[in-house]
């Protein structure tokens, strides 16, 4: 055994995880990561969707180090520090439309939880609506909104005041082929869950614009715009967790974008800074001002080397036009993944947007999920070289979510080494 996995083994602790994958990472360029014995792997999950503009990426890494010579960490709330004011301008100009003023901070969990600190002070109410297979951190806060009870279990009881409304998910609800009717009826329950399940003080609902660890669900083209017609009427804010899906992720900048409403808060994490620690949430210049002296705050929230990083970052993404490459691939990877699809009924549903893309897997037509081959086809995969997620709620959906950079070619040998894994999983066993 190698004395890095052995250390892991005495010293670190994983036991909240099944298995860590049994390689050592040594190095990484683009899309691809190398273990410590020289192999090369094709990274097909970003680090859980994080290095967007590709692994190591030159112009971050030229950024990150040119900022870490000057300034590596002073409190960018204690003192004027030109990253944080570059990239919080930045994000002004990138975010949906009235969003100009930004809080940073360091992991997503954080963000969450000021976002909610936020909606609460400025709008004097105290409830919240989050939806079912939602994920939003593992914080006590965050668990809290979290409508997962495999992320939740043993952490409870959680915070009063949180009710939760159906997500969206044509492929097991009552209208798996009319997308529309089902964000139709999920707005209506929305409203229901206000009228009937909570005090009327509820001061946000907090949904992912598509859900990632929930399974990758992309919820209808029209369920935003219909629950935004909800939440108006309510006078209740709208938080839009991207931390998952931002940074051009599901083929826009924002996955927002494709519902065509405006969020009143943005949470973003994860691919902001392709791989260095940072978070935001940004909001209308009258949210913000809610704050007050002694309200929040983050001793290593917009450190400077990760804004540094996140600018360049965000500048890449722009000039190589990563958000439509993104919708481009994944159109193509999709169409690739349901030709299998033809041939393999364990694969259920293949769905996503831009390279945000998840393939569940079922056993029969009641659709009873194939958790235990979700896991067999990522280890499969493992062993060819290419590194997948599994998630969903039911934990049977393998998650294809790549740096925006791939090629046509390492999507081809991705679902090609897919296609292999399930017919290894699903060949009879030797008599
Ligand atoms: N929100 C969403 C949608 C996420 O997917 C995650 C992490 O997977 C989080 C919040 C929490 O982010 P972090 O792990 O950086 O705290």
């Amino acid at each position: 055994m190698s004395d890095t996995i052995q250390k892991y083994k005495d010293y670190v602790m994983t036991g909240f995880v099944k298995l860590v994958a049994p390689i050592v990472i040594d190095r990484a360029s683009g899309a691809s990561v190398w273990d410590s014995s020289g192999r090369e792997y094709l990274d097909c999950f970003s680090g859980i969707s994080v290095v967007n503009a590709g692994h190591n990426n030159p112009r971050v890494i030229a950024a990150a180090k040119a900022q870490m010579e000057k300034l590596i960490h002073c409190c960018s709330y204690l003192y004027h520090v030109e990253p944080v004011a570059d990239l919080a301008e930045k994000i002004a100009q990138v975010a949906p439309r009235g969003l100009t003023k930004t809080f940073f901070g360091n992991g997503g969990a954080e963000a969450i939880e000021g976002a909610m600190k936020l909606a609460r002070l400025y709008t004097g109410k105290h409830e919240f609506i989050a939806l079912h297979g939602s994920f939003h951190g593992r914080t006590w806060g965050t668990l809290s909104i979290t409508g997962n009870q495999g992320r939740k279990k043993r952490g409870g009881p959680y915070a009063p005041g949180v009710s939760f409304a159906p997500s969206p998910y044509p492929y097991r609800s009552l209208w798996p082929n009319d997308p529309e009717e089902c964000g139709r009826q999920c707005a209506k329950a929305l409203d229901e869950v206000i009228r009937f399940s909570t005090s009327g003080d509820i001061a946000a609902f907090i949904a992912e614009p598509v859900l990632g660890e929930g399974g990758i669900l992309v919820p209808p083209k029209n369920y935003f715009r219909e629950v935004k017609k909800v939440l108006d009427q309510h006078g209740i804010l709208f938080i839009a967790d991207e931390v998952q899906t931002g940074f051009g992720r599901t083929g826009k900048m924002f996955a927002i974008e494709h519902y065509g409403v405006e969020p009143d808060i943005l949470v973003t994490a994860k691919g902001i800074a392709d791989g260095f620690p940072l978070s935001a949430f940004t909001t209308r210049p009258e949210i913000a001002a809610a704050y007050r002296p002694g309200d929040h705050l983050s001793t290593f929230g917009g450190n400077p080397v990760s804004c540094a990083a996140a600018l360049a970052n965000i500048q890449f993404l722009h000039e190589e036009n990563l958000p439509t490459r993104a919708a481009e691939s994944g159109q193509y990877a999709m169409q690739k993944l349901r030709e299998i699809q033809k041939q393999n009924p364990l694969i259920g549903e293949v769905r996503g947007l831009g390279l945000m893309i998840g393939v569940e897997l079922v056993r029969d037509e009641k659709l009873s999920p194939a958790n235990t081959e979700a896991e067999a086809v990522r280890d499969a995969l493992l062993r060819q070289g290419v590194l997948v997620g599994v998630g969903g709620v039911y934990g049977n959906v393998v998650r294809f979510q790549p740096p925006l950079i791939i090629t046509r070619e390492q999507i081809d040998r991705a679902v090609d080494a897919f296609a292999a894994a399930l017919a290894a999983i699903t060949q009879p066993a030797p008599v």
